[in-house]
């Protein structure tokens, strides 16, 4: 699929800045649902949120050991040790 591979190639920075953007969107989604009390669009925020959480998780990984980087928000991989920097 060209979609992924293009996920595939995006810089760690660029994933970790997507998912925060996209988890304040579905965020402020919510916050709008809320004020209108509709559930359709609670519910349509809440898939944006997994989604979005399903997308970190699989693309926020070391390029060398394909260890997942959690929060570890550094330069170095907690599982290989090696520089992550695409
Ligand atoms: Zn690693």
């Amino acid at each position: 699929m060209k979609l992924l591979k293009a996920l595939k190639n995006l810089k760690l920075e660029t994933v970790l800045v997507l998912y925060i953007i996209i988890f304040a969107a579905a965020f402020v989604l919510i916050l709008i649902a809320a004020f209108f009390k509709s559930l359709v669009i609670i519910i349509f925020a809440l898939l944006l949120m997994l989604a979005d959480l399903v997308f970190f998780l699989v693309f926020y990984r070391c390029p060398h050991c394909g260890g997942f980087l959690g929060r570890s928000g550094g330069k170095y991989c907690p599982h290989c040790g090696n520089w992550v920097n695409k």
